[in-house]
């Protein structure tokens, strides 16, 4: 086991809401470490739609997930923060008052005065197809998220499902893939009305294909796809040659350990208060998908609010002598000399 880390705070997940987190924090002058299961930061954005545009983040007119990861990691960087990715945070003992020990199943020891719990949907895993033998082809020819669109240049893809994932994949990879056809088990989508409008105009001018039942089992050697066999739901089968198949089936929330760290729960999500998002453990704060209360929306931009609450109260955990004074950060020169540019 390894020497004791000690900091400020501990925020367990490296997604968007973690990331925004360190710069509340660092405003005020509180270090944080975070820890997160994934190689790499970014959380969902970088994880599942890295390329896939996003509108709603304020005054930025169109960022991508993974644009709006490395602009986060930009603007965090005057606060130094402490990475240890692909470990997951097994355990968090309460230690102190406030204080908390929180180690990692790579054997990491954590001390610090304030946790904070930016775990989204926990240890987000997607949702297997029912097809014998898929994850033979996983990786190489089955992916449940496309990190590279350039990777499905030119290829015979079959894309499986109905909600948005299935429909926005079909739409923004249409254009660059050899032909791809929709598998859907009923004529009905969950996905939003215009790219539903959008892949059956597509499906009308005969651009791509639209099959309506299930995939029931895969061909191919060695993890490389060649062909997928279809039964429709008038039980006529079908063998379609492909390249890769990309079901989107929607994600398991595997909340993981933190059910285990004596925190009430309400369905998977951590109940909070809504002055500082602080859980039913004083100095354990949830922020990001990973919280509930009345009126959450599971939104970049809410977790972004939740995180600069949660930084005010955190620093009365860590600097239970000093009084906050509210400041702005264009007019600050203290803040402004925290973030290095006076
Ligand atoms: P996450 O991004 O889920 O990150 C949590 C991190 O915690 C993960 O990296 C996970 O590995 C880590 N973790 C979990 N448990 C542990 C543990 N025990 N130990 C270590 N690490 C752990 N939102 C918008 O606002 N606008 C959009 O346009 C938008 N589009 C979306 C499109 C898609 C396809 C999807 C799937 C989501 C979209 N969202 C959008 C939602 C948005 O991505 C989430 O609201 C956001 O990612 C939540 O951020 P988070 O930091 O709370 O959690």
């Amino acid at each position: 086991m390894s020497e004791t880390i000690k900091t400020d705070v501990l925020i367990i997940g490296a997604g968007p809401c973690g990331l925004f987190a360190v710069f509340e924090l660092g405003l005020l002058d509180i270090k944080a470490h975070l820890i997160d299961i994934l190689d790499k930061v970014g959380g969902q954005c970088a994880e599942l739609y890295p390329e896939k545009p996003i509108y709603d983040i304020p005054g930025v007119p169109m960022v991508t997930g993974q644009g709006l990861t490395d602009q986060l990691m930009e603007q965090i960087k005057p606060f130094h923060p402490n990475f240890h990715l692909g470990e997951m945070v097994e355990k968090v003992e309460k230690i102190g008052d406030p204080g908390f020990r929180i180690t990692t199943d790579a054997g990491k020891v954590f001390e610090c005065k304030v946790v904070v719990i930016a775990a989204g949907g926990g240890s987000f895993q997607p949702k297997r197809p029912p097809v014998p033998g898929i994850e033979a082809y996983e990786g190489t020819s089955v992916f449940y998220a496309v990190r590279k669109m350039e990777q499905f240049r030119d290829k015979n893809l079959i894309i499986v499902g109905g909600g948005d994932s299935a429909l926005d994949w079909t739409l923004n990879l249409h254009p660059i893939a050899k032909r791809i056809t929709l598998v859907h088990r009923r004529d009905d989508f969950r996905a939003a009305p215009h790219s539903v409008e959008q892949m059956r105009a597509l499906v009308a001018s005969g651009k791509m294909d639209l099959r309506i039942g299930q995939v029931t089992a895969l061909e191919g050697a060695d993890g490389v796809l060649t062909a997928a066999t279809l039964k429709g739901n008038d039980n006529a089968v079908e063998t379609i040659a492909c390249d890769m198949m990309l079901p989107f089936f929607g994600l398991t929330m595997k909340l993981g350990p933190v059910g285990d760290w004596g925190i009430a729960l309400e369905n998977n999500l951590i109940p909070v208060e809504t002055s500082a998002f602080e859980t039913s453990v004083p100095g354990i704060f949830a922020i990001g998908d990973i919280n509930t209360y009345p009126g959450k929306i599971k939104l970049i931009l809410c977790g972004f609010h939740e995180g600069a609450l949660m930084a005010q109260k955190a620093h009365r955990y860590v600097y239970p002598e000093k009084r906050l004074v509210f400041q702005y950060t264009t007019s600050s020169s203290s803040l402004q000399k925290k973030l290095g540019v006076n």
